[in-house]
């Protein structure tokens, strides 16, 4: 009697990419193998926690080139999609029994949901062998710990702690696997799974090699200003990487690699734009590492407990304004406008309306932090959450609560000609630059009727009040 071939099952998730993808090469080792790629996409479920639809639009356009690719090496794509998680992971052990597979491998996801999807699905599994990789992190949470071995709860010493232990690891990034028969034929006529599609910017074009020629540009170009020009909104100075990393189009060992080919020496200059970047690939690592070592994280609360006293403003109106870019500040109303038409913003831009969101109208984080989620095209709950209370001063290694971000000092900072405020209102084009964070200075001196909000607060009383709410907030506690 023939044997029967053995069969693998590659459950992909946020790792849409062949290159570099642990699940997928050690599924691929045994060449007698047959391999099948699944997906289970689970939109309603995406949409109801709060994902954005472009997120699940650039999700699926990356899905489909991940199918060409698979189909390439001879591995056929299947995509089904579930109300839920627990269905979702039902439905992977139906299939695997269906197809008589002997092995299951996927890379870990972090979130509180996502692992108790695979708890279940590992307890449930029986004969089916599974295969758990940590794929998405430099280096897997709970491995970079205090001399108590516990998880750091301030981000310098987890940055040293963590680059001695990155120079100890083998990061080479894996190459795809080889090819296992002849390429397969798609018909790409159907979507993989239905889904409202949205517009997204055509700056984030999908598939590996766009995000690969994105990386490499970046690394040779730009990453030597990165110091310089990060923090300047009308400046392409930042990678733009963000929604390949969440999707997994890319690796961050990819990243790494490509950093220090271009930069050998990227350790010993501290000062230089490619440590610089590193350091912001930490903060990836970071705020995940966090997630897993504090799980209520999750469940949005915040890492400061005493905060959950403070008395927030829960005016739709306030929040309405600010959503909209209508708050009578340019640049936070400029910031709002860009990720309210790309679902991108550039990191300045975040802590400054988070800020604005937070200590100017006093109104809860983790609105802001939802509201983010459901436009951005790049939302990560690790780095959004992150974010959030680091603007906040809820979270981890958070400045203490009493420094609060000056809007118009940071526009003059950061923007001082308002090219990104001009770009993003045009109703202000014409205000001249000395006065364009602070238009209706101009217009009252001059006469002139704009078409653009008075501040909707004043900063130096909003400031005292956010200062009295947060110490009422610890005295109550
Ligand atoms: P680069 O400057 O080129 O950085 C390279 C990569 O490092 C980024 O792509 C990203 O993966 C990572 N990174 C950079 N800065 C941070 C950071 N502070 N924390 C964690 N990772 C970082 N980033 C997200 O990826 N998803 C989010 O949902 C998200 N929400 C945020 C919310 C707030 C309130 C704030 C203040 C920051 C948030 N960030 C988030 C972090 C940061 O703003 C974005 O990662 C960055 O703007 C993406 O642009 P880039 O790819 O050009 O970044």
């Amino acid at each position: 009697m023939a044997e029967q071939q053995v069969c693998h099952l590659i459950w992909f998730r946020n790792d849409l990419r062949i290159t570099d993808n642990k699940a997928l090469s050690s599924a691929c080792v045994n060449p007698q193998a047959k391999v099948i790629a699944i997906f289970t996409a689970t939109p309603q479920q995406w949409l109801a926690h709060g994902v954005s639809s472009r997120q699940i639009t650039f999700l699926h356009q990356n899905l489909v080139e991940l199918q060409q690719a698979l189909a390439q090496l001879g591995i056929p794509l299947i995509c089904q999609t579930m109300p839920d998680f627990t269905g979702a992971a039902q439905w992977v052990l139906d299939y695997a029994k269906e197809q008589h597979a002997d092995a299951l491998f996927f890379n870990r996801q972090y979130e509180l949901n996502e692992k108790q999807r695979d708890d279940w699905l590992v307890k449930q599994s029986h004969s089916l062998h599974i295969h758990a990789f940590d794929d998405a992190l430099l280096l897997p949470p709970s491995t970079v710990n205090n001399q108590k071995g516990e998880m750091y709860q301030v981000y310098t010493p987890f940055r040293r702690a963590f680059i001695t232990q990155l120079t100890a690891t083998d990061c080479r990034s894996l190459t795809a696997p080889e090819k296992r028969g002849k390429p397969l034929a798609i018909e790409c006529t159907q979507p993989l799974f239905a889904h409202v599609a949205t517009d997204i910017s055509p700056q984030f074009k999908a598939g590996e090699q766009a995000a690969r020629h994105q990386l490499r540009q970046f690394c040779r170009e730009r990453v030597q200003n990165y110091q310089r020009d990060r923090d300047i909104p009308s400046i392409d100075g930042t990678s733009q990487l963000s929604p390949y990393l969440a999707v997994g189009v890319l690796s961050p060992r990819q990243c790494f690699n490509r950093l220090q080919a271009e930069n050998p020496q990227l350790l010993d200059y501290p000062d230089s734009g490619a440590f610089t970047w590193l350091n912001e690939l930490i903060w990836r690592e970071f705020y995940t590492h966090l997630l897993v070592a504090f799980p209520r994280l999750c469940r949005y609360q915040p890492f400061i407990q005493w905060t959950q006293h403070i008395q927030w403003n829960h005016s739709p109106d306030d929040f309405d304004a600010w959503k909209n870019g209508q708050t009578g500040y340019p640049i936070v109303d400029a910031a709002m406008r860009q990720l309210n038409e790309t679902g991108w913003m550039h990191n300045r831009l975040r802590m400054i309306v988070a800020s604005f969101l937070v200590k100017d109208l006093l109104i809860d984080w983790r609105k802001g932090e939802q509201y983010f989620m459901s436009q951005l095209i790049d939302g990560t709950l690790a780095a959004n959450n992150g974010g959030w209370q680091w603007s906040a001063s809820t979270g981890v290694d958070a400045s203490p609560w009493f420094r609060i971000f000056n809007p118009t000092t940071q526009g003059q900072k950061f923007d001082p000609q308002g090219t990104f405020i001009r770009h993003w209102l045009p109703e202000l084009k014409n205000v001249p630059d000395k006065y364009i964070h602070a238009p209706h200075e101009w217009a009252a001196a001059n006469h002139i009727q704009l078409n653009y909000p008075i501040p909707m607060v004043d900063h130096k009383q909003a400031r005292l009040n956010t200062l009295e709410a947060f110490e009422a907030g610890k005295r109550n506690s």
